[in-house]
């Protein structure tokens, strides 16, 4: 017979690990897809609604359609990145950018802009774009009541708006971590922005290393498709030469996200062509 503690312990493992069990298979059914745009008069509520409805409805149109089954499809990426500027890695990230002929999207902090408002101008100044990132990037964005959240958002603008120019600043928010709920999202529409998220978030906000970068973004291209990035990695601007070679190859153009939403209806957006690059 097992010494009580041993049996203990063996009940409390298999407890652990059917909680951690019921709660990846609850996350997993909970999670509602991440719609990489909701533009000012798109209702928030259909593309966020976890209900099974919805759910359903966004599985069949999003996972199963053939390629090329809903028009053009047209095989352009933007690439977008968060934070900063940063004195170190935004500059090295700007030569790279140079280098390569890749214009960008840059979700630029208020208060890092003010910090650093060269940079800004720098980015301006090479042929991206600039949009809005909140004043003080806060880390509970999702939490905020919509009166913060416009303050946010106006206060943002406002400081970005003392070094440079980029209409951008006023119609294009990308909400801090990428946390948002409904309230958040209808509150930046109202306020007169499209909300930017993603199609591809290869990871590399954690330490990632530049190969993974380059085979995650691989594995889960889209035509057409906005990738999460962040300014201030190192890894990133390493990879980034591999990753426009690769794109480029495929016969994929590199555009900002306002081009990209002149170019193409939200409907391809939202429902892209799954690729493998
Ligand atoms: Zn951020």
């Amino acid at each position: 017979m097992k010494p009580p503690g041993l049996r203990a312990a063996a009940v409390a493992l298999v407890l652990l690990i059917a909680g951690a069990c019921v709660a990846f298979v609850v996350h997993r059914v909970a999670a509602p897809d991440i719609p990489p745009v909701v533009l000012r008069g798109a209702n928030a509520r259909a593309l966020v609604s976890t209900s099974l409805r919805a759910r359903v409805e966004r599985l069949v149109t999003d996972r199963y359609a053939p390629i090329n089954a809903r028009g053009g499809n047209p095989r352009l990426v933007a690439l977008t990145f968060d934070d900063g500027p940063y004195p170190v890695e935004t500059p090295l990230l700007l030569d790279e950018l140079a280098e390569l002929h890749v214009p960008a999207t840059f979700f630029l902090i208020g208060n890092d802009t003010m910090a650093f408002p060269g940079l800004a101008q720098r980015i301006e100044a090479e042929g991206h774009e600039i949009a809005n990132h909140t004043l003080t990037h806060p880390a509970n964005f999702d939490a905020l009541a919509p009166p913060a959240v416009t303050e946010q958002l106006r206060d943002g603008a406002a400081m970005l708006e003392r070094y440079v120019h980029d209409p951008a600043i006023r119609t294009m928010m990308r909400p801090p971590h990428g946390r948002y709920t409904l309230k958040t999202l209808e509150t930046a529409q109202r306020d007169g922005y499209d909300v930017i998220l993603w199609n591809d978030d290869p990871g590399d906000w954690r330490s990632v290393s530049p190969e993974r970068i380059l085979s995650h973004m691989e594995s889960y291209a889209t035509a057409p498709e906005i990738v999460l990035l962040h300014s201030g990695r190192l890894n990133t601007i390493d990879a980034l030469p591999r990753i426009v070679a690769r794109f480029r190859a495929a016969g994929y153009s590199f555009v900002t996200v306002g081009r990209l939403l002149h170019m193409v209806p939200a409907s391809e957006l939202l429902h892209p062509a799954k690729l493998r690059v």
